[in-house]
């Protein structure tokens, strides 16, 4: 039997990190994936292929919507089959990318699915693993409506939403989320006609309400329409497509279109991984309950990424597989949860860190705003790109940053500023005396910071 210093399962972002830093430690170490392809839901059938098509048809619709406007006029086709090939040919790349890692540091990939025999031994296919440390990373999967299953045809979630053989005429999001408005997006602009259905009364709710209403007009302009506080109570597959009844208001309703795209929620995944062997036991929510130390009721063996509480993002599952191998190797590493970013990868993109205003004043703290539009932005308006703002959330007594807020082209970069703020307890007039380059799209930041307590100067 193969003993190692630590065994992860799961080569996802949370998995791949974790076992490359765990060797970079100087500890032996065995990842075992049962999908052919490492890199899990994020590089596989989650962030990068979204983010490929999503790239692609932004280029698409921007020539389509805006090239006239900059005297660029160009006869523009489609041909779906090389974006979804190039979409391949990005996650290949990358696939390779971390098998390479794996060989530089000395990682041993173990192929196939594996279960728990005992606390300190794995079962993959006929051979028996051990290990004095095991880091569960098995992530998580799309969550089906229950009484609508995913055929990946007609009903589909972001898998079958990141392999569709064509572009739909009609589409169906039921859940205005994140996946559902960076796919629904990636169809739209494409030219299919897409169609939220939200339980909420908001889309996106865990933005910042006002970002959230904000947000909708844009995607609004874009074509994208919504159906909020309506719920999906029945559906039927048909020759034609699919056929959803829905409940909105007390009033019952249908929707029909070529194919419905359920993105409400996803939920940890731990099929067949026999942890009752190991004796843990899943909370209410059905994650693996951890210690602050990654720690499940077993302390040698450990859990992170989306299998654990907290947001199901890829990057705070490497930041966790990255504290974890460094616990395992007696540092003491620390995660700011408070500072995790958020980014919605649509046009424009929106991104978030830290507390929403809604958020602050629960909490009781006294609050002041800072509120700058793209409108007023030069660089914004060289790009013809003026939808959008920057909204900073600060202490009005003690003047720190609670919280950013952006919609703006490359938001996902320009948050970083407050990621940084908010790890260095930066007040906001540190960001508002920081020089800025000009003109950038950064300077509406500045300027956010300048209307909290003083007067923004371009408006
Ligand atoms: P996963 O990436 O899910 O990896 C788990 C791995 O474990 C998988 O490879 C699985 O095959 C393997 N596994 C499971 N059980 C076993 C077993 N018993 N034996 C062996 N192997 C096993 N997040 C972002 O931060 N930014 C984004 O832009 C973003 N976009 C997304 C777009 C989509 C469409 C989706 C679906 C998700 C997106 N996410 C994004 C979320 C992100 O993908 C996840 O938060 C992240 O992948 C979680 O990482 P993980 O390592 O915990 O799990
Ligand atoms: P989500 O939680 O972001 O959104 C689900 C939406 O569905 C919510 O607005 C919710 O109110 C709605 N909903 C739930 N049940 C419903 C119902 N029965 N009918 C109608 N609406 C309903 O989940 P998601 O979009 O599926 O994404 C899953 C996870 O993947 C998220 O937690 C997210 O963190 C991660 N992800 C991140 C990114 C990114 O960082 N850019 C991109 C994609 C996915």
């Amino acid at each position: 039997m193969e003993t190692y210093d630590v065994v992860v399962i799961g080569a996802g972002p949370g998995g791949y990190v974790a076992a490359i830093r765990a060797a970079q430690n100087g500890l032996n170490v065995a990842c075992i994936e049962k999908n052919p392809e490492l890199g899990g839901t994020c590089l596989n059938v989650g962030c990068i292929p979204s983010k490929s098509l999503l790239q692609s048809s932004e280029l698409y619709a921007h020539m389509r919507d805006h090239g006239a406007d900059h005297g660029i006029n160009a006869d523009l086709k489609i041909d779906f089959s090389q974006m979804m090939g190039r979409k391949e040919r990005v996650v290949s790349t990358f696939n390779q990318g971390i098998k390479g890692l794996f060989r530089k540091n000395k990682v041993t990939t173990i192929a196939g699915h594996a279960q728990f025999i005992d606390p300190h031994t794995l079962q993959v296919g006929d051979q028996h693993v051990s290990a004095r440390h095991i880091i569960i990373a098995t992530g998580s999967e799309p969550t089906p409506l229950p009484f609508l299953p995913f055929d990946e045809q007609k009903i589909i979630s972001s898998t079958g939403a990141l392999a569709l053989s064509a572009v739909p005429e009609s589409l169906i999001v039921v859940g205005a989320g994140v996946i559902g408005v960076e796919l629904g997006s990636v169809y739209a602009r494409l030219g299919a006609k897409v169609h939220f259905i939200e339980f909420m009364d908001r889309i996106c709710p865990t933005l910042d309400t006002q970002i959230s209403k904000e947000f909708q007009k844009i995607l609004e302009k874009q074509g994208l329409t919504f159906d909020l506080s309506t719920k999906v109570t029945a559906g039927e597959v048909t020759d034609s497509g699919v056929e959803l009844t829905v409940e909105k208001e007390g009033s019952a309703g249908s929707l029909t279109a070529n194919i419905a795209l359920i993105a409400v929620g996803r939920r940890p995944f731990v099929d067949g991984l026999a942890l009752d062997k190991a004796q843990i036991t899943l909370n209410a929510q059905k994650q693996i309950p951890v210690n602050p130390s990654f720690q499940t009721a077993q302390p040698h063996i450990f859990a992170i990424g989306d299998v654990i509480d907290g947001p199901m993002l890829a990057h705070k599952a490497s930041d966790e597989g990255v504290a974890v191998a460094d616990l395992i190797a007696g540092k003491t590493p620390h995660i700011n949860y408070a500072a995790i970013p958020n980014v919605v990868y649509t046009y424009p993109e929106v991104a978030s860190v830290g507390l929403t205003e809604q958020e602050a004043k629960e909490m009781g703290l006294p609050i002041k705003t800072g509120l700058f539009s793209l409108k007023a932005n030069s660089r914004a308006g060289c790009m013809g790109e003026t939808d959008g703002l920057v909204k900073l959330i600060a202490h009005e007594a003690t003047h720190h940053l609670l919280g950013m807020h952006i919609i703006a082209p490359h938001a996902g970069e320009l948050i970083h500023e407050g990621v940084m703020a908010l790890q260095t307890r930066s007040t906001v007039h540190t960001m508002a005396t920081a020089s800025h380059a000009h003109p950038t799209l950064a300077e509406a930041i500045k300027e956010a910071a300048h209307a909290i307590f003083e007067k923004p100067i371009h408006i």
